[in-house]
Parts: C-alpha cells; structure tokens; sequence
C-alpha cells in the first residue's frame, strides 16, 4: 500500500468532480470546456487511488554504494577519492576542499 499515492489520487479525483460542478454551475463557461477537464483529473485519480494498495510503500532515501558519492551537479555516482564526476566532469565538493587547504 502505497498511502500517499492513494490520497493524491482522492484529492485528484475530488478536483475533477469539482471541475465537473463547474462545468455544470457556472453560466458564462458554456459548459463543455470545465466538464472536459474533468475527465482526465477523474480517471487518472481513479488510477492512482487503484493502482496504490499493489504498490510496496517507498523505502526512504537512496544511499551511494560504499566508497560512491553523488556528483553535486548530476547525481551520479562518483568515487570519494576522485575530484571530478565522469559524467558531467563536475569538481566535487570534497575535492574543491582539498585544493583549500
Ligand atoms: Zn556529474
């Protein structure tokens, strides 16, 4: 069960049905305009809120590996004993403090 998937996908729902009284309470719209923008806000919070309980909950942040950084700039993996990232060629933060000292 994945609880915060689950209620996005209410208060999802619950904006398209409010899109949808608007549609239908509100006189100078027209109508067709609001009720259409409830159609996607509806199913896609119907598919959220249903495809949640088969959801594992999250298990919390993503750790490096050990000796692994992330790269400050792209998120990448980067060894702790390399100055730049092979990615994006980013200084790292801990090689910037080498060269200070
Ligand atoms: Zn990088």
């Amino acid at each position: 069960m994945r609880t915060p998937l689950f209620f996005a996908g209410l208060m999802t729902t619950a904006l398209g049905a409010l899109f949808f009284l608007l549609g239908a309470l509100l006189p100078t719209s027209g109508g067709a305009v609001p009720f259409l923008w409830s159609v996607p806000f509806v199913a896609g919070g119907l598919l959220m809120a249903g495809i949640a309980p088969f959801l594992k909950e999250s298990e919390g942040p993503v750790e490096a590996p050990a000796g692994f950084g992330f790269c400050a700039f792209c998120s990448s993996y980067v060894k702790l004993d390399a100055e730049r990232c092979d990615h994006c060629g980013g200084l790292q933060p801990w090689a910037r403090q080498k060269v200070a000292r």
